[in-house]
């Protein structure tokens, strides 16, 4: 028996009566040979509430102090942890992201994992603990400040301290049965994937479907660590995510599903003049704010004015930072004026069988425009198309293509356990 790691979202320690339950799970695992490092969330929807108080105290939270009170959520629910699994008889010992060895970069608020020394996990284990390691945290390598790894960064604490202990496998627990074919508190007709590959994975998760985090999937691609993605309130196989499929009647689909995402806006920058250089200095501006841009779209220029709009989407929490630098840098650009618009969606669709399968996009905007769903941006990929949509047309998308698509299921609706879908 190797050794596993074992990660639990907010939502499956959300209550003393959550804690209780996945301590006697984690305990299940030890008492079956296996050495058992759990990573663990804060309590339901503590970083939300969090957010929200420092909110009160300060308009734009961020930087170190942001830091520190949010590793706070992940300090509480690790302790608690493991004084309920020794309340079951069994050693546990807890460690914040530091004591762990999880080093990283120092960006705060989205630190990047640049090595992991996880020497007193080790000890830990060897002495026969169960060790509880608090996620989404570590420790810069420089300044030796306390840092986040981005919202749902739990899971890629999972994966990396799996990377560097060996792990047979890490363990998603989570509030549903494992990666749907499209988010079930969406389309009740979502079908339970038994495998996925990390390529499929890693477009759904960068789509929108955070289930799994897009950097953690990008982890465990990259140090080839299979993840089991499964509900911790109920004791069926989840989906297996990795590099070739898992039992013997498993195949690779067309079509893995569908994700949507709301969590983006979308900048207009108008009348930008039609020259060389200007998309540059505009992207420069965005860039130097250190944003994340996703789709981009620019309009044929007016033949009258020679000026053009050019349209680009960015998470929601950046757009303030971005319609600064943009305002600040109009001087240089020249530009006459900004729209910022936060309603709306995006809808993807994603399946290494698209390389090969010709129509599916055609069947797309098919399935779009018979549920009267009009289409604003579009990007693709190998594998994937997207769709930025009003974003109160999300849902009727998502369930008009997973239908198109022929990805509902006939028998059971999908269980969603618990959250809140905060
Ligand atoms: P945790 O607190 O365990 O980290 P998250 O809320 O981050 O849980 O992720 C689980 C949620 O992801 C589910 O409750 C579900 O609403 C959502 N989700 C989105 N897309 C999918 C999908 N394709 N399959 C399963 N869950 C999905
Ligand atoms: N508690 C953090 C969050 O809510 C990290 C995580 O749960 O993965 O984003
Ligand atoms: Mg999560």
């Amino acid at each position: 028996m190797g050794l596993v790691v074992q990660k639990y979202g907010g939502s499956s320690v959300a209550d003393a009566e959550g804690i209780k339950r996945v301590a006697k799970r984690i305990v299940e695992a030890k008492k079956n040979g296996h050495q058992v490092v759990v990573v663990v969330s804060a309590m339901g929807d503590t970083t939300d509430e969090l957010i929200d108080l420092a909110e009160q105290v300060s308009p734009m939270p961020a930087g170190r102090e942001f830091d520190m009170l949010l590793t706070a959520g992940e300090r509480i629910s690790m302790a608690l942890l493991a004084m309920a699994i020794k309340n079951l008889g069994h050693e546990a010992q807890s460690f914040t992201g530091s004591q762990a060895g999880v080093i990283t970069d120092s960006v705060h608020n989205k630190a990047r994992i640049i090595d992991v020394t996880p020497g007193r996990i080790r000890t830990a284990l060897d002495e026969g603990n169960i060790a509880i390691v608090a996620g989404f945290q570590g420790v810069s390598q420089d300044k030796k400040d306390i840092t986040t790894l981005g919202r749902g960064g739990s899971d890629t604490t999972a994966v990396a301290l799996a990377a560097a202990l060996d792990a047979e496998v890490c363990e998603i627990y989570t509030d549903v049965d494992g990666v749907f074919t499209a988010d079930p508190r969406v389309v009740k007709k979502a079908k339970k994937i038994d495998w996925i590959s990390f390529e499929d994975m890693l477009e759904l998760a960068a789509s929108g479907s955070k289930v799994l985090l897009h950097r953690c999937v990008e982890y465990a691609r990259r140090y080839n660590i299979p993840i089991h993605v499964r509900s911790s309130f109920s004791g069926l196989q989840g989906t297996w995510v990795s590099n070739e499929p898992t039992g013997d009647k498993v195949e690779q689909a067309i079509i893995s599903g569908v994700a949507h995402d709301t969590s983006e806006a979308k900048i207009t920058v108008v009348g930008v003049p039609d020259k060389p250089g200007e998309a540059a200095a505009i992207f420069r501006a965005v860039a130097d704010a250190e944003i994340n841009i996703d789709m981009i779209v620019q309009n044929v220029s007016a033949a009258s004015t020679g000026l053009t709009d050019i349209s680009f989407t960015l998470p929601k929490a950046e757009g303030r930072k971005a319609i600064d630098a943009l305002e600040k840098a109009k001087g240089d650009i020249g530009f006459d004026s900004l729209r910022y618009d936060d309603q709306i969606g995006k809808i993807s669709l994603v399946g290494a069988g698209m390389k090969t399968n010709p129509g599916v996009t055609a069947d797309f905007f098919r399935a779009l425009s018979d549920a009267g769903v009009n289409i604003e941006l579009i990007s693709t990929s190998e594998i994937r198309i997207s769709v930025v949509t009003r974003a109160d047309d999300v849902n009727e998308a998502v369930r008009a293509v997973h239908s198109a698509f022929g990805l509902d299921s006939d028998s059971d609706e999908a269980v969603v356990y618990g959250g809140t879908g905060r």
